[in-house]
């Protein structure tokens, strides 16, 4: 190819082709998946529209076209291991697709993507190869219509149109739910291509496992249900889901032989040259760490750009593994500095059109890669030393133990996978199991919980299974419960299902725990960080009660309130009132309201850098965590404060409104990472002619910001790396806090003897009188210490030549010991001193001096200071003319000065 076209134009090409087939362009959502927290990172093209595919979320087109941003680096897609040691694994890559959501179908989708290679990229039609599915077990369908519109491509050679069973050509989305045949085209590259020409068992062909042929497109033609295990019913509206892999595309139409050869990667790895000034072949030669640094700048930038900054858990802890990994391959091409914010650099002019988060970051993907690489590199050597020492100690086995790998981790900030590498390339294996056991083991004793617990599972079916009854009682539409927390009004409304113990029962009596479903309800579930409503499901008549702890939907469709029945016994079909606690849903909304003033508040006084990082809406406080480098001043918070306390005075009103998410961001709307957003989103907006602040927000909010009341910072601190906390009171115990603290004032006011605006003053003389007295103090036991001294000096004993001086002075400051010391080495020529005093806490403390000639007779401070601080329990260093010890029994203190005597009569036999 003379011409190649670049990776950037290519991307646009596909985005268009389809564009003019009628589909609308979907940007790529965020690597944090929104609201799905079964799964890590967006590792495929249809994360975001997995809820449309399950009918629980409308789009306003039918189709669909992007170019998604995916992660694969934990779990059970995961390349890390291979990521740089060959041509096509990546952490970070990118996902293109086209999507028909009951729109069109096979015909469409076979022909289209046949043009577009054929046609608009000008593939050689006769290299190109398709499958289709033929069940291997006879039980579904084969894909006759797909196999017949391959069959009717131009060009096409019908000898390339292939069929696979399940494995290859059967997509499922999971064990239940979405699911059908999916056809691939695949490219012969040439037989120059194949990586296993020696292998004497190799079958050269499509899905024949080698270099050769490989896979550009899988068209996913969701057709069935999967109910069960062997129960496949067909899908009311069928879609169609593609995936072609963006980095393969693009090394096909540049027509390299390698992922990292393509405009996408080359130019980083150009830059790595640049920075280790080795020549090309010299690269070829070492190629692993050129790629590694390539693959995980890239990945590392765009994690940071989707809120990702580097941690200690979930993934957060990715992001910091990928960085330090980047940073461990650097040091093997003697790349001791940090380095990777210029590759990132790259990353960004070569991703920063078509991504443009990555541009408006740059200062914090940059900052936070060369920060966390400074932290790295302190702890990297004692790190290193740590494992060459296990692993020598290890040599039989060649198995470092889980435990060494976690504590390399812990205390020298070696990522597991760091420690791997290293272990791998020395020929040794890590106890993996042993070291998630020992990881497991500090998340439960450090009180951090899981980050990823089980979600949905066996639990999910039951109650889908309980949701599907009670549909076809025909008491719940099938759309499910009518969720509207918006109106917190009672609702009268009969008990549909009763759930006890994980079965649908009929009644319940007084003291059970019970899950109620009922047609509608406004009770809040959990979301956006705000709490779950509180409140009541009572008898309309009065005869039983049952009180709502928690509301949650375990399953699409359905919602169930858990509680417990506090009198009577409730039945299915009994006409119940629903009440929210509804004093505690307006702590919640006046704390929700002011988490929005307080991030509008933080991104006015700070910088718009701040960005919120996790959020807590709970009735009795707010906890706002957000991205920002250092801690905050008194001033900013008090800054911060006073922003959010005029918005109040200000009674500003609040507008939620139901709008287009498009509409909304290009109104500015401030949309949150982590969070899902359909395409209908519900906005908050503070303020009237002057907004104040707006959010995508589907929480619950006061009407005018007056309601708030007062606003409160009770603490500003680290929540992680790179990330500050706050916490907040608002309204009711905000107020409380003040009455707390003022009645604290006034009571301390009472015990000064003064009014209240004098406790200061007051307290600043007390404090300088107790000073006064705390050294007049010391100066007393001074003084008495060297009376004693001066009388043991009297009484000195002479051991051979030398003075043999030993003092036990009672609770005196260490610094008058070593007054004394001083004064002994002036007045003794030969002579050592033994010192003994108690501290504050009532324990020992030894100091020994000798003079200068006693050394030379090989009696050293360190060596008497220790035996003596063995008969108190403890232990101690200095120099040869000076040294201290400490010890925890006060009772042994003489004799451990008896001790320090014989010690030297001893060295001097
Ligand atoms: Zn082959
Ligand atoms: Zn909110």
């Amino acid at each position: 190819m003379q011409n190649k076209p670049d990776g950037n134009s290519i991307r646009k090409t596909f985005i268009e082709f389809f564009e003019k087939k009628g589909h609308t362009f979907v940007p790529s959502s965020s690597l944090v998946p929104g609201g799905d927290q079964t799964l890590l990172f967006t590792n495929a093209g249809m994360v975001q529209f997995k809820d449309v595919f399950l009918g629980l979320d409308k789009r306003p087109y039918s189709r669909a076209v992007n170019s998604q941003k995916c992660m694969r680096v934990a779990g059970k897609h995961n390349d890390l291991e291979d990521v740089g040691r060959d041509d096509i694994h990546h952490t970070f890559f990118e996902m293109l697709g086209n999507w028909s959501f009951g729109d069109y179908y096979k015909k469409e989708a076979v022909t289209w993507a046949w043009e577009l290679l054929t046609e608009v990229w000008k593939l050689d039609k006769t290299k190109l190869w398709v499958t289709c599915f033929e069940d291997e077990l006879g039980e579904i369908d084969a894909d006759i219509e797909a196999f017949n519109a391959w069959k009717e491509q131009p060009g096409i050679d019908p000898s390339h149109i292939l069929k696979f069973g399940r494995k290859d050509n059967f997509w499922e989305m999971a064990d239940v739910g979405p699911c059908g045949p999916c056809s691939e085209i695949h490219i012969d590259r040439g037989e120059k291509f194949c990586n296993k020409k020696d292998d004497p068992n190799h079958e050269c062909r499509v899905n024949g496992n080698c270099t050769r042929y490989v896979e550009l497109w899988n068209l996913v033609f969701m057709q069935y249900n999967r109910i069960s295990p062997k129960e496949l019913i067909p899908l009311p509206k069928k879609h169609v889901d593609t995936g072609m892999g963006f980095e393969r595309i693009v090394s096909v139409l540049q027509d390299v032989d390698s992922n990292y050869k393509t405009d996408l990667l080359l130019p980083l790895m150009d830059v790595v040259l640049g920075l280790t000034g080795d020549s090309e072949e010299g690269r070829d030669r070492n190629l692993t760490p050129y790629r590694v640094i390539a693959d995980h700048a890239r990945a590392a930038s765009f994690l940071i750009s989707d809120g990702v900054v580097p941690g200690n858990i979930g993934r957060n802890y990715i992001c910091r593994m990928i960085i330090r990994r980047a940073a461990r391959f650097g040091t093997k091409l003697n790349l001791h500095e940090p380095f990777l914010a210029k590759v990132a650099q790259e990353v960004i002019r070569i991703y920063g059109d078509a991504y443009p988060g990555l541009k408006k970051n740059q200062a914090t993907i940059l900052d936070n890669l060369t920060r966390e690489e400074k932290r790295f590199k302190k702890t990297l050597d004692t790190g290193l030393s740590y494992l060459d020492q296990m692993m020598e100690e290890n040599k039989q086995s060649k198995l470092i133990s889980g435990e060494a790998a976690f504590e390399l981790y812990a205390t020298h900030g070696l990522p597991f996978e760091i420690t791997r590498d290293i272990a791998a390339e020395n020929g040794y294996k890590v106890d993996e199991d042993a070291y998630q056991k020992a990881m497991e083991q500090h998340r439960i004793e450090s009180g951090a919980g899981k980050e990823f617990g089980p979600l949905g599972g066996e639990d999910a079916e039951k109650y889908a299974a309980f949701f599907k009854e009670i549909c076809n009682s025909g008491k719940l539409p099938k759309e499910g419960v009518i969720y509207d927390p918006y109106d917190a009004s009672n609702l009268e409304q009969p008990i549909l299902a009763l759930i006890q113990d994980g079965d649908l029962v009929d009644t319940v009596s007084e003291g059970d725990v019970v899950e109620v479903v009922l047609k509608k309800t406004n009770f809040y579930i959990q979301s956006g960080g705000q709490v779950a409503d509180t409140g009541t499901i009572a008898a309309k008549d009065g005869s039983w009660t049952i009180t709502v702890e928690d509301v949650r939907k375990p399953t699409t469709g359905l919602i169930v309130h858990l509680g417990q029945v506090t009198k009577g016994s409730p039945m299915v079909a009994d006409t119940a009132v629903t009440a929210i606690d509804f004093k505690r849903r307006q702590d919640i909304m006046r704390n929700h309201t002011a988490t929005h003033l307080l991030h509008a508040g933080l991104r006015k006084i700070l910088g718009i850098h701040v960005r919120q990082a996790g959020s807590l809406v709970a009735p009795d406080r707010l906890r706002f965590d957000f991205t920002h480098p250092d801690g905050m001043t008194k001033d900013e918070i008090r800054k911060v404060e006073d922003f959010v306390n005029q918005a109040v005075l200000d009674n500003k009103p609040l507008h939620k409104v139901e709008k287009s998410l498009q509409q909304a961001i290009d109104e500015g709307a401030m949309a949150l990472f982590g969070e899902k957003y359909g395409e209908q989103v519900r906005t908050v907006v503070i303020g009237e002619e002057e907004v104040t602040s707006y959010e995508l927000c589907g929480g619950t909010h006061v009407d005018d910001t007056g309601e708030i009341g007062t606003f409160i910072i009770i603490s500003e601190g680290s929540a992680a790396a790179g990330i500050r906390r706050i916490e907040a009171v608002t309204g009711r115990e905000a107020q409380a806090l003040i009455k707390k603290r003022l009645t604290q004032l006034e009571s301390t006011a009472e015990k000064l003897q003064v009014p209240v605006d004098q406790v200061e003053d007051k307290l600043v003389a007390v404090l300088e009188l107790e000073k006064q007295l705390e050294k007049e103090n010391h100066d007393l036991q001074k003084k008495d210490a060297f009376a004693k001294y001066i009388d043991a000096k009297e009484k000195i004993e002479n051991v051979g030549e030398i003075a043999v001086l030993t003092l036990y002075v009672k609770e005196v400051i260490p610094d008058t010991l070593r007054e004394l010391a001083d004064r002994f080495k002036g007045e003794i020529k030969d002579g050592v001193a033994v010192f003994a005093t108690t501290n504050a806490k009532g324990d020992p403390v030894l100091l020994v001096a000798c003079t200068p000639t006693v050394i030379k007779k090989g009696i050293k401070a360190g060596d008497v200071v220790n035996a003596a601080a063995e008969v108190v329990g403890g232990r101690g260093g200095g120099r040869p003319d000076l040294a201290q010890a400490g010890g925890k029994d006060a009772t042994k203190i003489e004799e451990a000065l008896e001790k320090a005597k014989e010690f030297v009569k001893n060295k001097l036999k």
